[in-house]
């Protein structure tokens, strides 16, 4: 059995005899499938992988360490194999598994035990290792080289969506696989709209412009915001950006192993409210990435995390003032014992860009 599938058995103790892993995400990162079509059947001895026609092939491609089936009919087959395993309690995904597949399955298996399991597997994929880790750097340096591209084109009287066209046209083109979520373009009074994803909006000279940008690389994410301004910044600007770079900053060089989230948070946090701009700093300050873009732990008062060697995790604090426009800086970094590295690599001093 393989070293992730004993690390979930381990997670999840002794309270079933099996797991159903539905989400394409766990079933990629337990046996190496990419596909949207894939369920792993688990007992402690044993695995199956289960797919449709669509993808035999790619099974037997990628699927390590389980044999992979193809089914003709999803619950049937499902229920027939439980049975076989002599599984009495099956542990399920609860935030990913449907209630309708739910329902599917019960008619299938009457005597079957229902297990929802869902804080237990949130500490699951949070921990990365060497191979991940440079997916991840990969994923990042596909996407500032795409940045880069772009910086050029952004200028008074582009579009919004014209820009995140283009950068998400380069994500692609340089290796990408997908785009990891709606690119967010973000000018002038859209920039205080923390999520404000690419519009039909012209950028103006002197807005301020929130890029937060990701891209999928074999299957790993990445996520990176830039804030830049179009043409000679305020006083204000300045003001607004030193104080969110510092928040920035503060956190990143409070965090290595051993080291609460929930400070990580603090640290941002209260140089935001100290600088008299707490109540504009309305989110966490990170959150996971992996083969998720937001996947646990998150980096937030809610915190109950202590950071560990190899965690992958978002520091993005930010100040949206409303009508105004807002800041945010975003990178990504992995814990270390010593402190953490950064994953994303834009430089993310003050940027004056479309002179
Ligand atoms: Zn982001
Ligand atoms: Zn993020």
């Amino acid at each position: 059995m393989n070293k992730r599938v004993k690390n979930l058995w381990r997670l999840i103790g002794k309270h079933v005899d099996g797991i159903l892993i539905s989400s394409p995400e766990n079933v990629r990162y337990l046996c190496g499938f990419s596909g949207t079509e894939g369920t792993l059947l688990l007992t402690r001895q044993e695995g199956f992988f289960l797919t449709d026609g669509r993808y035999t092939a790619q099974a037997k491609q990628q699927v390590r360490d389980f044999t992979p089936i193809t089914f003709k009919e999803k619950w049937s087959e499902l229920g027939r194999r439980i049975k076989k395993l002599h599984i009495k309690s099956l542990g399920f995904e609860a935030r990913h598994l449907t209630v309708a597949f739910l329902k599917e399955l019960e008619k299938q298996t009457a005597s079957i035990e229902f297990k929802p399991l869902a804080e237990e597997l949130d500490s699951f994929r949070s921990v990365k290792n060497a191979t991940e880790i440079q997916l991840l750097k990969k994923a990042a340096a596909i996407a500032a080289d795409s940045l880069a591209e772009v910086l050029g084109m952004i200028k008074p009287g582009v579009r919004e969506l014209e820009v995140a066209a283009e950068l998400e046209y380069h994500m692609r083109t340089k290796g990408g696989s997908d785009i990891a979520f709606q690119t967010i373009v973000a000018s002038g009074w859209r920039s205080a709209l923390p999520h404000g994803v690419a519009s039909q909006k012209k950028i103006k000279k002197g807005d301020l412009v929130t890029i937060d940008y990701g891209v999928v690389y074999q299957g790993y994410n990445s996520d990176e915001t830039c804030t830049f301004v179009v043409g000679k910044p305020t006083a204000k600007q300045k003001k607004i950006y030193t104080v969110v770079k510092k928040a920035h900053d503060l956190a990143i060089t409070f965090l290595r192993a051993g080291k609460s989230l929930k400070d990580a948070d603090a640290k941002a946090r209260c140089h935001i409210v100290k600088m008299g701009y707490g109540k504009y700093f309305n989110h966490g300050t990170g959150h996971g990435v992996g083969l998720n873009v937001h996947e646990t732990p998150i980096v937030s008062f809610r915190s109950k995390e202590t950071a560990q060697k190899g965690m992958v995790v978002t520091i993005e604090p930010g100040i949206y003032l409303p009508k105004w426009g807002g800041v945010r800086i975003e990178d990504t970094v992995v814990v270390t014992q010593k402190g953490c590295e950064l994953i994303t690599q834009y430089d993310k001093n003050l940027q004056v860009i479309g002179m």
